[in-house]
């Protein structure tokens, strides 16, 4: 039986090494540092719990025993880096290591009873086990809904095993010795490595996954404006022409450039000018109806798709992205203030149906901008 133990202490001790590894192979990896923490703690209890009648009490029985519980609190900071923003202390599993320190040695020392000790250990378990699935239930974020429902699954089958300890213990059958080597002991420690196994898998999807669509968000996105970048709005655009031909409603596409925007850097300087960017992006955002949206098209130019727009109303969204963006714009500017005058020409077209592509919709669109720069700037016309 110690074998046994010792055999898998060593399978969690190197699968901690390994997780150690991948954490710092790459920090955008997250939650794995704790796990790995969580590993090395539940390979030295177990290697402490082997040696059980060898080493005193405190060692093969206390000490193993707050390491497990210690675990479980280092797997609910691996889950609030994973799946929260900000950094906690997690409350309720460090509050059951503190009961467990206090009442362990008391059915240790006062009455050596190992049902008591079992019920006990068995319950603290099924108490931070049951919290940290409850984390990963209420946090479950639509993308990584599949790997949640797994390791879910795997932390709720490891406290019914506790729940499923206890019972045996207080109803069936009481041991004598946790080295007993019977099928029991067998089961529990198969079962134990089988959910480490498990959750790990879990935390390894759930880590991946997160790290990929954080990655595919950052390739669609503009970082100074967060707005969309050309790629994504293509792909809005193509999806919102299919719907138009299957439904025969319009939908229109504006083009904003800001107006002799070189000017603004030139004379204010880059950061200022991507300020003015920052700000005149919020205005087109507060200027457009809730189902539009927004694109950087590139430099100082955006897009806006309007879904279910004809001209008319398409017209009348980019007057008023006009005219919010002439208000004056306060900026302060090396500990001076300063206001600004800024201007947008705009291109405006909508989809004609039947052989009318993407492609001819953004020439149409552009070739009308071109002409409102022509007429003047600060103003809005529509491609014929
Ligand atoms: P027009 O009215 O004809 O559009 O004149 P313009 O000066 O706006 O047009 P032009 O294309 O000549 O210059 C665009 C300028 O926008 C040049 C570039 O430095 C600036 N620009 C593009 N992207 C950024 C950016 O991200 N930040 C800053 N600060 N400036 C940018
Ligand atoms: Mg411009
Ligand atoms: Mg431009």
């Amino acid at each position: 039986m110690r074998v046994v133990m010792i055999f898998a202490a060593a399978l969690l001790l190197s699968g901690s090494l390994w997780l150690l590894a991948v954490r710092l192979s790459s920090s955008a990896l997250r939650g794995l540092g704790w796990l790995s923490g969580a590993a090395a703690l539940s390979g030295g209890s177990l290697l402490l719990a082997a040696y059980y009648g060898t080493l005193p009490l405190m060692f093969s029985v206390v000490l193993a025993s707050e390491l497990r519980l210690l675990a479980n609190v280092l797997i609910e900071l691996s889950l609030i880096e994973l799946l929260e923003n900000e950094a906690r202390v997690p409350k309720l599993n460090l509050a059951v290591v503190a009961i467990s320190m206090l009442a362990l040695p008391f059915v240790t020392y006062e009455h050596n009873d190992y049902r008591a000790r079992v019920i006990l250990i068995s319950a603290m378990m099924m108490l931070q086990v049951g919290r940290n699935a409850q984390l990963l239930w209420t946090r479950r974020k639509k993308h990584l809904r599949h790997a949640i429902r797994f390791t879910f699954a795997g932390m709720c089958s490891f406290a019914l095993l506790e729940g499923a300890k206890i019972i045996i213990v207080v109803r069936y059958w009481i041991p004598r010795s946790p080295l007993m080597g019977n099928w029991y002991q067998n089961i529990t420690i198969f079962l134990y490595l089988l959910s480490f196994l498990w959750a790990l898998a879990g935390f390894f999807w759930l880590t991946t996954l997160q790290l990929t669509t954080k990655l595919e968000n950052m390739a669609g996105t503009d970082p100074l404006t967060r707005l969309a970048n050309r790629r994504v709005f293509r792909e809005w655009m193509q999806r919102e022409l299919l719907r138009s031909l299957r439904t025969s409603v319009p939908f229109s596409l504006l083009v904003v450039d800001l107006d002799h925007f070189k000017r603004v850097n030139d004379t204010m300087g880059h950061n200022a000018g991507d300020e003015v960017i920052r700000i005149c992006v919020e205005r087109m955002q507060d200027s457009v109806r809730g189902i539009d949206v927004l694109a950087r098209w590139g430099g100082e130019e955006f897009v806006a798709l309007l879904p279910r727009a004809s001209v008319d109303a398409a017209e009348l969204v980019g007057e008023r992205i006009r005219r919010n963006i002439e208000e004056p714009i306060k900026l302060r500017i090396r500990g001076e203030d300063k206001v600004l005058r800024i201007t947008v020409s705009l291109g405006v077209t909508s989809y004609r149906g039947g052989e009318d592509t993407i492609e001819d919709m953004f020439d149409r669109a552009d070739r009308a901008l071109y002409e409102a720069k022509a007429a003047g700037r600060n103003c809005i016309l529509t491609a014929a």
